[in-house]
């Protein structure tokens, strides 16, 4: 099955947002109080998953609001999708290059 879709009602209108302290980032629920339970169990099993099987996060394409998982052991991977914004990205780049005559 693919829990993940299940879990979107659950999760519309969550949010969580980060707070940077002297221990790194760390992510302060923002949820609606009848389903904050249910919420933090999903978020709990996503960090289980996380630690498990990759590492959660963000696309590094800045307009890109998404996450990614990655799973690879080099640990190099960059965008959401690489059809969508590993394409776009790359191209972007060929094209400032090109325009800019930079020499690399
Ligand atoms: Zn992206």
């Amino acid at each position: 099955g693919r829990p993940a879709a299940s879990l979107a009602p659950l999760l519309d209108g969550v949010t969580s947002r980060p707070g940077v302290s002297s221990e790194g980032v760390s992510w302060e629920l923002d949820a609606p109080e009848e389903r904050r339970m249910a919420v933090e169990a999903v978020m709990a099993w996503s960090a289980l998953l996380e630690t498990m099987s990759g590492r959660l996060r963000p696309c590094a394409n800045p307009e890109c609001r998404r996450f990614l998982l990655d799973r690879s052991k080099t640990n190099k991977a960059r965008w959401c999708s690489m059809a969508i914004c590993g394409n776009r990205m790359k191209a972007r780049r060929h094209y400032q290059r090109t325009r800019d005559g930079a020499t690399q």
